[in-house]
């Protein structure tokens, strides 16, 4: 089973808590990322995705003085490395939150998202799903009516929150 170290970015953009509202947009579309994660002495402190920032220009605030640290998520539920992706899908759809990040021994080191999971996770069925239509092909070659049922994609996971990885904790 592929664990968040197999997809993690390890990449992640990040902002210091005054960062201004402004200057976060601006940094998110630089960077072509939803989110970025707050830290203060390289500890992480929240994360601010681009709908918070929406928030704040939706609530009038002024933007360019306005800093993130108003309207990030806190505290920042994280997982280790070596936490199972079936885990961390789960803690997503308990916790109702699309990104987590990875850290290791207290330091970041990379960032997973849900749709980086749900991506994931249709290749893996995906791949399955061809090798045991070989399988049935070869096997049955002398079928005359080939079923060409696609598969289709399944995205969704159901949220199991008491199976929740020991592995993960609220920093
Ligand atoms: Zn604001």
């Amino acid at each position: 089973m592929k664990k968040a170290q197999d997809i993690m970015a390890n990449e992640v953009v990040t902002a210091n808590p005054e960062m201004s509202v402004a200057a976060a947009a601006k940094l998110m579309l630089a960077k072509d990322v939803g989110c970025l994660v707050v830290l203060q002495e390289s500890k992480i402190k929240g994360i601010v995705t681009d709908r918070d920032l929406m928030a704040c220009a939706i609530k009038q605030h002024n933007i360019q003085e306005c800093s993130i640290s108003n309207h990030m998520s806190s505290p920042v539920m994280t997982a280790t490395p070596d936490v199972l992706l079936i885990n961390l899908a789960h803690l997503m759809a308990a916790e109702q939150i699309k990104r987590v990040p990875i850290t290791e021994e207290g330091e970041l080191v990379g960032i997973v998202s849900f749709s980086d999971i749900a991506e994931d996770m249709d290749e893996q069925v995906a791949g399955m799903w061809s090798e045991w239509l070989e399988l049935i092909s070869v096997t049955k070659t002398s079928a005359q009516h080939r079923r060409g049922k696609r598969f289709k994609k399944k995205t969704s996971t159901q949220p199991h929150p008491e199976k929740r990885s020991e592995s993960l904790i609220r920093s």
